[in-house]
């Protein structure tokens, strides 16, 4: 599997450079040691400068210098030696050996870059036949780091042959039977590179399949999400055409209780204006009866008064002269107390009161079984109107 680290991946994000000793931080992200001891003496609780998780996945022993803390982080060896390689590749392409010809080669092992003549010196040397030499335009940063031969920590020049684990430390032959002699486990180098390689194949496989589950699981959540946004999308509109529908009830009902007002007291107006109308033709009849006796009264005496007012007597018996109101049998107009449009209103708040008190119970259980919907019953509203 080949992967190539871009350049951008190869820079710290705090100094932007290339990293120099990158430490893993509990997030997953790299950054060089002096950095990270930096940016947390600048500030004591600092988090990740990139995610802001925090630095010390458990916040220990607080005498602790940041610079013990962050050495107790593991160190991508990985990352440094392909730093280390990158800068290789880019310093001035002269042939170490000679200096002033270009370099068109470099060798794997001893990362020599050479020019064309002293490259076939180099392949002919006895100590270095072996090594691999490429062409610097098409060797990667990545790959000169792999190919980096495993050397003694204690002779830098000289080949690791075993892999002390009491020490740590890939150590030569000699130093396996001086230094090392007594220690407990010291097992052959390229044992040692298999079983670190198959025990990374083991973790790439134990981190893919994590991958997955929980990007299966974020995107169940996704959908629960949505889930949830269109559930709220299609209550909102429920409660848009609930409401409207109530807005036309309360209209209706405003309308019909105003025309039920206007009807009966427009029947009673009529009524009371018949009865005022025949009031007035009565007063007419009295009011030109009382004129003529007035009239008559200023002319007597007279002999003709005797028949007149025998007949004016007669006519004004027949009159009807009663003008008491309260007698008459007056229309009233059908009593719509205030009691009763307060009862209505009653009757809706009670409504709405239960309304509330059975959210809350929906709440509640929805708290208790997040995971089930509760449908929300509107029928009560509408059974109510
Ligand atoms: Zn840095
Ligand atoms: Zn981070
Ligand atoms: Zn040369
Ligand atoms: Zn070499
Ligand atoms: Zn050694
Ligand atoms: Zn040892």
């Amino acid at each position: 599997m080949e992967v190539v680290v871009q350049p951008h991946e190869r820079e710290c994000a705090v100094c932007t450079n290339d990293f120099t000793t990158p430490k893993i931080l509990p997030c997953g992200h790299l950054l060089c040691r002096q950095c990270v001891i930096s940016w947390m003496d600048s500030k004591s609780d600092a988090g990740c400068p990139l995610c802001t998780c925090p630095i010390v996945e458990h916040q220990g022993n607080s005498s602790q210098s940041s610079a013990d803390v962050i050495d107790a982080l593991p160190t991508d060896s990985v990352m440094e030696a392909i730093v280390e390689s990158s800068r290789v590749l880019g310093k001035d392409d002269m042939c170490t050996v000679c200096d002033d010809v270009r370099a068109e080669y470099i060798c794997m092992q001893c990362l020599e870059k050479m020019c064309p003549s002293c490259t076939k010196i180099h392949k002919k040397m006895l100590a270095t036949r072996s090594h691999e030499v490429e062409s610097v335009s098409t060797v990667t940063p990545e790959r000169l780091a792999a190919s980096r031969p495993a050397l003694c920590a204690d002779h830098g020049d000289k080949q690791a042959e075993a892999f002390c684990a009491d020490h740590h430390l890939s150590i030569c032959a000699s130093c396996t039977s001086i230094k090392h002699r007594t220690c407990l486990v010291v097992r052959d180098i390229n044992d040692e590179m298999k079983a670190a390689e198959n025990a990374l194949c083991g973790l790439t496989d134990q981190l893919v399949q994590a991958e997955y589950s929980l990007k299966q699981g974020t995107e169940q959540l996704a959908i629960r999400l949505q889930k949830v946004e269109d559930m709220e999308q299609e209550d909102m509109t429920q409660v848009d055409k609930t409401c409207d529908k109530l807005q036309i009830m309360v209209e209706n009902c405003r309308k019909e209780l105003k025309k039920m007002i206007h009807d009966s007291s427009l029947q009673v107006k009529n009524s009371l204006l018949e009865v005022k109308r025949e009031l007035d033709k009565r007063l007419g009849k009295v009011t030109s009866h009382r004129n003529i006796v007035t009239r008559a009264r200023a002319v007597a005496p007279r002999a003709g008064l005797i028949h007149v007012t025998q007949a004016l007597t007669d006519r004004v018996n027949s009159l009807h002269l009663n003008a008491d109101v309260d007698e008459l049998s007056l229309m009233t107009p059908p009593e719509i107390s205030v009691e009763c449009y307060n009862e209505l209103e009653k009757a809706i708040e009670n409504k709405l009161h239960q309304f509330q008190q059975q959210q809350q119970q929906q709440q509640q259980q929805q708290q208790q079984q997040q995971h089930t919907k509760q449908k929300v019953s509107f029928s009560f509203i509408l059974s109510h109107v």
